[in-house]
């Protein structure tokens, strides 16, 4: 063999081995739900951990008690779908495992937000809708007291840890990268459309503005709901539905042009079917695992799927796809492939 076809054999090797060793390493998923080791009713809130430490919580909702919810560790960006109170988190649950699944007790978390209360006490990135990451900004600076400006982006990354909570608005489309430090890469985060609404309920507004929309029973939406899609370092890209119907985007986006390989499919039937949200999977996204999340319905008793659940009847349709039930504190580990390595059940 010439010298050229050995370089060419070695820089082939080489880069097989590098793929190799993205793919041994592996993005940890941990859900974080009002019940330990269950899937249930008012599930949303996931952690997701980069290889290289770069810490992301999507959509913290109602089931966490908020930024002082020992379950959460460090977190360097917050994002957040829509303004809907289940995923901006206008209660909160005053500790684990109370009331039923179906039914978890919760607590008001107004005027502040679970959303704004962990990103204040986290000093998180918001990546999200411009106008929703404006609205937390001010909740943000009424628990902090002081002024939330916009993440700066050296090099074109968010540096992972920032001394202050910061905003990075986007519209939909919109990317932006964080970075953990010394790391090679980013991580690079996407909002996708989303078939949704972004309304905010009335009690979340000032009294100026409540008294302002009551009389005709309308309120603010704060611009376009989204999904995202988040590209980790390991080769992952993954697909986070946020609540939505269907909508062709899934395919002529979410798959052809980002190939998801892994998606999070928000059930929940103001937003999509069960024979709809597996359409959008098989036909549409096409990953090559899926999780369940949202479901609007205790979906498990003792960890395990309750037959006759809606949830039960997605997971029935799905074809050739591997599906995890979101179970709240059990960490999965995904390789760059989307096979799940560890912890999935
Ligand atoms: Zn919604
Ligand atoms: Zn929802």
């Amino acid at each position: 063999m010439s010298i050229k076809g050995l370089v060419r054999l070695g820089g082939a090797l080489a880069c097989a081995f590098a793929l190799h060793a993205a793919n041994a390493q592996t993005v940890k998923i941990t859900p974080l739900g009002t019940h330990a080791g269950e899937l249930c009713d008012r599930d949303r809130a996931t952690i997701f951990e980069d290889p290289t430490g770069v810490r992301i919580l999507y959509d913290a909702g109602q089931s966490v008690t908020g930024g002082s919810d020992p379950r959460l560790g460090t977190i360097h960006v917050v994002l957040l779908s829509h303004a809907h109170t289940d995923h901006i988190g206008d209660r909160k649950i005053a500790g684990m495992d109370l009331g039923t699944c179906d039914r978890p007790e919760t607590v008001s978390a107004l005027p502040n937000t679970t959303v704004a209360e962990i990103a204040a006490a986290k000093n998180s990135s918001l990546i999200m809708i411009r106008n929703m990451a404006f609205f937390l900004s001010r909740k943000i600076e009424n628990i902090r007291g002081k002024p939330v400006g916009t993440c700066a982006e050296p090099g074109g990354a968010i540096a992972a840890i920032q001394a202050a909570p910061c905003i990075a608005p986007v519209e939909l489309g919109g990317s932006k990268v964080v970075k953990a430090a010394g790391a090679a890469n980013g991580v690079e985060i996407t909002t996708v459309y989303a078939a949704h609404d972004s309304t905010l309920t009335r009690d979340m507004l000032t009294d100026a503005q409540k008294k302002a929309l009551e009389p005709d029973n309308i309120s603010v939406s704060l611009g376009a709901p989204s999904g995202y899609v988040i590209k980790f370092t390991n080769g992952l890209t993954v697909y986070l539905s946020g609540d939505t119907g269907l909508h062709t985007e899934m395919k002529t986006v979410v798959r052809d042009f980002y190939r998801v390989k892994l998606a999070v499919m928000n059930l929940g039937p103001n937003a999509i079917s069960s024979e709809a949200a597996a359409y959008a999977m098989n036909e549409l996204v096409d990953p090559v695992a899926v999780i369940v999340s949202h479901p609007n319905e205790g979906v498990t008793t003792g960890g395990k799927l309750k037959p006759g659940s809606r949830t039960a009847r997605f997971i029935d349709l799905l074809r050739g796809k591997s599906a995890y039930l979101a179970k709240s504190g059990t960490t999965m580990e995904f390789n760059g492939a989307a096979q799940c390595v560890g912890g999935c059940n």
